[in-house]
């Protein structure tokens, strides 16, 4: 497998990380996808009003390779999801320089975006039903499903969800994960805040699996080729969106719209093998959006 290309931004000072915000302001082109910043027309409600500020906050996952990454010393996090942000900024004429990246866990996400803490949530974010009571998710702009993390050694002996009864797997708190392997197979699941904390568990055998999306999980192998596996078949459909405020009108429109022009003008793929197609992960069709309600 080849290893997950890491693009390090050096920057001299650790920027704004005591406020929990990064800031992007400039990097070196390498991987990003070229992105158009261009206010598109016909913009309404929340949107517009974003558009017309020109500023935007976004939260994203930072320690997941190949989705929303930020490498130690970089000025901004890289990833997939971190792509679909500078797509949607970009259409809103929202430049790179004035997209705030904050990190959320999988356990604030719904509460960030409540509280206006963020305008978007892009952060491996599951739609889902519950979800949707009481935030507004569009998309969804990739598709992937639960699977686990194991060592090298374990392959033969731990291989799907239902070995996770009789060993000690890792996920993360507020995840479809973890709520999946506890009531659903009857697993005992050791709760983190992220997936991270979660393979370095597995690295130090205090746990024998991690749970969650296979696109997460094929970053962390991709990063420990010769001691971490994924294995077995995927066992769930995690559909990502793009959260926004319960009630910001304009948003969901926005959002698919921009996802469908990226998909049909080959912006999406670019910016899909860009990322996530550097852990392996083939690039697939884009999955079609559901209507906005
Ligand atoms: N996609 C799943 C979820 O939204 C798991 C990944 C995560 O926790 O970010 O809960």
């Amino acid at each position: 497998m080849r290893l997950l290309k890491i693009k390090a931004v050096l920057v001299g000072a650790a920027l704004a990380a005591s406020t929990g915000a990064l800031t992007a302001c400039g990097s070196d082109g390498g991987d990003e996808t070229d992105v158009e910043v261009k206010k598109a027309s016909g913009l309404t409600g929340v949107a517009k009003e974003l558009a017309e500020k020109g500023t935007i906050t976004i939260g994203v996952k930072i320690d997941q390779p190949g989705i929303g990454f930020k490498a130690p010393g970089a000025d901004a996090p890289e990833g997939f999801d971190i792509e679909i942000g500078r797509i949607l900024a970009g259409a809103l004429g929202i430049s790179d320089d004035d997209i705030t990246w904050v990190e959320t866990v999988s356990d604030n996400r719904e509460p960030f975006l409540q509280q206006g803490r963020v305008d978007l949530v892009i952060a491996s974010y599951s739609i889902t039903d519950d979800r949707r009571k009481i935030v507004g998710q569009a998309g969804p702009y990739y598709v992937t499903g639960q699977q686990l993390l194991v060592r090298e050694d374990d392959k033969d002996r731990i291989t799907g969800p239902d070995d996770l009864k009789s060993i000690k797997v890792c996920s993360v708190e507020g995840s479809t994960s973890l709520a999946r392997v506890e009531d659903e197979y009857g697993a005992k699941p050791v709760p983190f805040a992220t997936y991270s904390e979660c393979v370095d568990q597995l690295q130090n055998e205090t746990v024998d699996a991690v749970t969650t999306d296979g696109a997460i999980l094929l970053g962390y192998a991709a990063e420990d080729p010769d001691n971490l596996e994924v294995v077995g078949d995927p066992f769930s459909e995690e559909r990502y969106g793009v959260g926004y405020e319960k009630d910001a009108g304009g948003m969901c429109e926005f959002i698919s719209d921009t996802l469908k022009s990226a998909e049909d003008d080959g912006t999406w793929a670019t910016a899909f093998e860009n990322t996530l197609g550097e852990s392996g992960v083939e690039t697939p069709d884009p999955p079609a959006l559901d209507e906005c309600a």
